[in-house]
């Protein structure tokens, strides 16, 4: 998910190598490394903390070596620490990796490895990739073919590069769903995640499709697909800036965060959906699966946008589970003295796993006995390491301060826990399945909205210059009401108000006019004619009326001024859809109001403060 680096060439690698992981780390990361090749010796040296710290272990005059690998590190398998760092070697210390991404079996893998004698110093998945690339080599003495039968069979995602102290004429780089880009140079190769760290040395670039390798040498190159078939990678030219790169050829980060979210969903889902058992595998649930069992409340602890996700999860596994769930803003529960069983089990939501009032929330709920659970994205999160279980959202870093991937990320995670929550319950086999196989579609059905936003950003100019905007939406889709108005606020500056549909009519009514746009999800649910009701009662007071509706639902048309259509899901999933078309919304009126949208006035990415 971050940054990879590889050079091979006749220049001093090293440095080259380090100004590429510089150029990268406007991403977010964790911890960085480097491996040089010098006489026939792979050199490590790795750090948790910035890439200056790694480098303040390099003397540069005594590195020769022309060719080099580096990695910024965003964990996903073990804490941001030393150990973990990347690049991880075999225990012969003749191979050494860098990667980006998720080795699904890595633990089947491990088990297998070690009971053939090999031995781990980290937590990573990535080291037992470079351990088994290490044994298949022990083997065969064909570091290529090695490479290409580990890749062949791990399941997951990688973007990577590998070295083998064998061999000092050899690069070998290769992707399945992360990415990497292959930089032409003159008799000089650079393999890396992000063309940022390519552009100064060249601007004549392959991209690597999925299953697709390079192995460079510094006479020429091949590329290949992992299973030895010769393809003609075709060359590019870079024609865009180094700043446009860094946000994906976006505008800003916020978008390219948007646009993320057909991976990032799947990501979320990845390795942990059984889809013929109706069911879900979440590991990191294992140590309170009896407490989670007997669990007679739930309390979801958040702020922000994952206090939003928090209801979505509410109505869930309410509804899959049938447990009572309460849903409180960290920052209350904390103050109001809360009654709390040793029984319940209380789920700290955030992005950064910092948040100070979740934490804080969370301490007083372990005081009073509560089993915790951590909902997070970034690994070695305080709230990762002091919660007794949890989930990874694996939705990457998040640059755009306003959240949009790591809330539909941790959708995704509550609805593998509802349905996990369920199977334990009421729900049947049958049942599961028709879940798992909604929520297997919904990356795609993402895809597809994304395709319709031009015409939400025509929707978004008629509307940048109103100042007050009302969304509302009832059921699972309350809190995307609420969700599609706080992202409204904090990038545009417009007063915006999330409401349920049906409490319109106890106040906010009153505000209604002809200069009130208001935003209604209407989705064909149980409550969709409720809703209808409600868009009658804002056009009859001349209010503007934009529906998000489900496709094929041509009646709406009449009700509505504008109508976004999103495809068909199951009801409790449509929050994963509905606030798609919101985030763009919201984007759009923001950007042409010209507000700094990945920086939006006083906020802060992660509040570490009450
Ligand atoms: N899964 C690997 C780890 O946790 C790779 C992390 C990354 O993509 O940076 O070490």
């Amino acid at each position: 998910m971050c940054g990879i680096v590889g050079y091979i060439g006749h220049r001093q690698a090293a440095p080259i190598v380090m100004e590429g992981l510089k150029r990268m780390e406007y991403r977010g990361y964790d911890s960085a490394g480097l491996c040089v090749l010098e006489q026939g010796n792979l050199l490590v040296y790795k750090r948790a903390g910035k890439v200056s710290q790694t480098e303040s272990l390099l003397d540069y005059t005594t590195m020769h070596s022309t060719l080099a690998i580096g990695h910024t590190r965003w964990a996903t398998h073990g804490e941001p620490n030393d150990i973990n760092a990347h690049p991880h070697t075999d225990n012969s210390g003749k191979i050494s990796l860098i990667h980006n991404g998720i080795i699904e079996n890595y633990s089947s893998l491990k088990k297998k490895l070690i009971s053939e004698g090999y031995t781990f110093s980290s937590d990573t998945d990535t080291e037992v990739l470079a351990v088994f690339i290490g044994h298949l080599y022990e083997r065969t003495g064909d570091f290529e073919l090695a490479v290409r039968s580990a890749l062949s069979e791990v399941d997951g995602t990688f973007g990577l590069a590998v070295l083998c102290a064998d061999q000092p004429d050899t690069l070998i780089a290769a992707r399945r769903g992360s990415p990497i880009v292959i930089g032409i140079g003159d008799g000089e190769y650079i393999a890396a995640s992000d063309a940022a760290a390519i552009i100064q040395h060249t601007r004549q670039v392959i991209y690597l499709n999925d299953d697709e390798m390079a192995v460079m040498h510094r006479s020429g190159y091949v590329t290949k697909t992992i299973d030895d078939r010769e393809i003609d990678g075709e060359i590019h030219e870079i024609d865009f800036d180094i700043e446009q790169m860094e946000k994906g050829g976006f505008d800003h980060f916020m978008l390219k965060e948007i646009y993320e979210q057909p991976a990032t969903f799947k990501d979320a889902i990845r390795g942990r959906l059984l889809v013929e058992d109706g069911n879900v595998k979440l590991g990191g649930l294992r140590p309170i699966e009896d407490k989670l069992r007997k669990a007679r409340r739930i309390i979801i602890l958040a702020c922000g946008t994952s206090w939003h996700s928090g209801l979505v999860g509410e109505y869930m596994i309410e509804q899959l589970a049938r447990i009572p769930v309460e849903v409180e803003y960290a920052s209350e529960f904390r103050y109001r003295s809360p009654v709390i069983y040793s029984d319940d089990v209380i789920i700290a939501i955030s992005q950064s796993g910092e948040t100070a009032d979740t934490m804080a929330a969370m301490k007083e709920a372990k005081l009073k006995g509560a089993t915790v659970m951590g909902i997070v994205n970034v690994v070695g999160s305080t709230i990762a390491r002091e919660s007794h279980a949890g989930v990874y959202t694996h939705a990457g870093p998040e640059i755009g301060v306003a959240s949009t991937k790591a809330f539909t990320s941790q959708i995704a995670v509550l609805s593998l826990l509802a349905l996990h929550l369920g199977r334990m319950n009421q729900v049947s086999q049958t049942q599961g399945k028709v879940i798992a196989e909604a929520l297997r579609a919904i990356p795609d059905q993402i895809e597809k909205i994304l395709q319709t936003s031009d015409a939400i950003k025509e929707i978004a100019l008629q509307y940048s210059h109103v100042t007050n905007f009302l969304y509302l939406g009832r059921g699972f889709n309350f809190p995307v009401a609420l969700e599609g108005a706080l992202k409204l606020k904090e990038i545009s500056y417009i007063h915006a108000e999330g409401y349920p549909a049906a409490e319109m009519k106890h106040g906010p009514i009153a505000l209604i006019d002809e200069n009130m746009p208001v935003v209604i999800i209407a989705t064909k649910d149980e409550v969709y004619e409720k809703v209808i009701s409600g868009i009658q009662e804002v056009r009859a007071r001349r209010g503007k009326v934009i529906a998000i509706a489900t496709e094929g639902d041509m009646s709406i048309a009449e009700y509505a001024d504008h109508v976004i259509y999103i495809p068909a899901t199951l009801p409790m999933l449509t929050p994963a859809l509905t606030v798609i078309p919101l985030q763009i919304l919201a984007y759009a009126i923001a950007a042409q109001r010209g507000c700094d949208i990945d920086k939006p006035r006083n906020l802060a990415k992660s509040v570490t403060v009450e």
